[in-house]
């Protein structure tokens, strides 16, 4: 490319940093103002335009035009500015980008699939302009954050994720493919709103819809092969649990909702013992929501003390209560429950509210999965509180309208007892002369490390020791100036790092079980994890 061309390819394109001899090889001289800048200054500039902007979703469609235009500065950007840019490019403003997709939709950032093009999935796939995919984010819009049905407009979610693979992970950009599932909405406003992007009818489902997402999967394999990487993402839990499960066995598959979240929270818990004392078998776990994250979660922690124990699951699970939309969850409710929460109907008399439920369990730890925001209330935490020395409390609804609590809420009602991290970020909060920095349990901690494990190893399965492997590495990053501040998760800004770890991890988990292509074995997997990441300064073009 020269000319025009480069300038407008956001692969290429450097703006103002073309140097004066790149200026002449390639045709750019009068293109561009006279002024040569370094990649520095040009990051000065654009993170002082984005602090200008008062409302989160201009400094979202910013950066959005920024990678349309600059790819390798706007990775730039999020790699240096991650604690800031975070919330930016995901939780939470993401959130309201998908619920203005529409208004806000300028230029296809990803793959469409929908009902129409059945049949001919292969050929979208070939459409794409990328032959070499190593990550796949797909979502069919059913679940987005704790937002609902946002049908085709959760394509802000697959878009949004893979950047974090980029930037948090050092998968490069062009080996990311984000796809949006379109099988319809039930979202009656969408359906009215005459710029919904997507199928106006309602969501197939049952045969249908099986069909559509089998035809996909076969699809992806046959293009990309046994090794790349299919993130379920914002699925509807009934049917996350059924791909996860049916495509495990044949494909390299990983639902962040179920087992990076698990992963993230675990590595959270894991923790939060230094802080708190004991084992985690010595705890007991109450959650609100039995949903993909809260079930995911339970199951993690019940494995990881059944492999410190050596006690069957089946016997660890009993420490770990749920709460759902109708109680807490029990054996006289077992038939009427849904497959993924039958293993935790545990034997007790029937309890209707999350209050009641915290008397009658007495948890030690806390945990919001079920998206709806306020409902750890003042007598819930006051309760915690007088319950336990330490108790651990995580909100972990996302985005920030949802979290079950706020950190200064947690604080404040426990008075200063509560060790608190949540799903979206909040403050720091001053309490009574003290301040207290809320941790973020956000899964970002994970999937970019876990995918570039399983990358580097060229493996062709996901096993949960991966993700228990995923969360001791994550735990093992927290630092002892981190404890001094009750912080149970390490800063962002150190996200590189610790993704390097996690991958090494990963990884090694993946060649010990059989399950890696990639041969012969690096010696040193963290240096290599690191070799491996993309790094998004200029490249000459002379
Ligand atoms: P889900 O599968 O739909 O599950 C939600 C669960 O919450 C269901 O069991 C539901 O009960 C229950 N529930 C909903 N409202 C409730 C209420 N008012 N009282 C009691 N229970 C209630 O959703 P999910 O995938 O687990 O996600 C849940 C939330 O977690 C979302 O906000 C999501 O953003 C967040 N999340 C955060 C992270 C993170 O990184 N921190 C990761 C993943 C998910 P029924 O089963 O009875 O309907
Ligand atoms: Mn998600």
């Amino acid at each position: 490319a020269s000319g025009c061309s480069l300038l407008r390819d956001p692969r290429y394109n450097k703006g103002l940093a073309f140097t004066e001899g790149e200026r002449d090889a390639h045709y750019l001289r009068g293109l561009l103002p006279p002024a040569v800048f370094n990649q520095e200054l040009q990051e000065k500039r654009l993170m002082h335009n984005l602090r200008q902007y008062e409302v989160p979703l201009h400094r979202y469609m910013a950066m959005m035009d920024l990678q349309e235009r600059n790819e390798r500065l706007f990775y730039k950007l999020l790699i240096d500015n991650v604690e800031e840019l975070l919330p930016v490019v995901y939780t939470p403003t993401v959130g309201e980008a998908c619920q203005k997709y529409g208004s806000i939709f300028r230029r296809p950032q990803g793959l469409y699939i929908s009902l129409k093009e059945k049949g001919k999935i292969l050929e979208v796939l070939k459409n794409w302009p990328e032959k070499s995919i190593q990550v796949i984010v797909v979502t069919d819009g059913e679940r987005i954050l704790g937002l609902g049905d946002l049908g085709c407009q959760g394509m802000g979610i697959p878009v949004g994720k893979l950047s974090l693979y980029t930037a948090l992970g050092g998968v490069r950009p062009s080996s990311c493919l984000p796809i949006t599932i379109d099988v319809g909405t039930n979202n009656e406003k969408l359906l009215n709103d005459e710029f919904y992007i997507g199928l106006k009818q309602k969501r197939a489902a049952g045969q249908e819809y099986a069909e559509l997402l089998e035809e996909f999967m076969r699809a992806v394999k046959q293009n990309y092969g046994e090794k790349v990487l299919v993130q379920f993402e914002d699925f509807a839990n009934h049917n996350a649990f059924d791909l996860l499960e049916k495509y495990s066995s044949s494909h390299l598959v990983f639902n962040d909702d179920i087992q990076g979240t698990a992963s993230v929270v675990l590595a959270g818990l894991l923790a939060s013992l230094k802080l708190v004392g004991g084992t985690l078998a010595d705890h007991t776990f109450l959650f609100l929501g039995a949903g993909e994250a809260g079930t995911g979660i339970a199951e993690l922690i019940a494995l990881e003390i059944s492999k410190q124990t050596k006690a069957p699951v089946e016997k660890t699970r009993k420490k770990i209560w749920l709460v759902d939309s109708k109680g807490l969850i029990v054996s006289s409710r077992l038939e009427s429950l849904q497959h993924f929460k039958k293993p935790w109907a545990h034997e007790h008399e029937p309890v209707k509210t999350l209050l009641d439920a915290v008397k009658a369990i007495k948890p030690t730890v806390l945990i919001g999965s079920s998206g709806a925001g306020k409902t750890f209330t003042k007598e819930v935490v006051e309760t915690m509180a007088s319950l336990n020395e330490k108790p651990l409390i995580l909100a972990l609804s996302n985005p920030t309208s949802q979290s079950e609590c706020t950190a200064e809420e947690a604080y404040t009602w426990s008075k200063g007892k509560a060790i608190f991290a949540s799903g979206s970020p909040f403050d720091p909060v001053e309490y009574e002369g003290k301040v207290f920095v809320p941790g973020q349990a956000n899964n970002a901690y994970i999937f970019p490390g876990f995918g570039l494990g399983l990358i580097i190893s060229g493996a062709i399965r996901v096993r949960d020791e991966m993700l228990l492997a995923a969360s001791e590495a994550l735990a093992a990053q927290v630092s002892q100036e981190n404890y001094d501040k009750g912080l149970i998760y390490p800063p962002f800004s150190n996200i590189r790092k610790i993704s390097a770890h996690i991958a090494a991890k990963v990884a090694t988990k993946a060649y010990d079980l059989g399950l890696a292509s990639h041969l012969p074995r690096p010696k040193d997997l963290v240096k290599y994890a690191e070799s491996c990441m993309y790094s998004p300064g200029y490249r000459s073009y002379r």
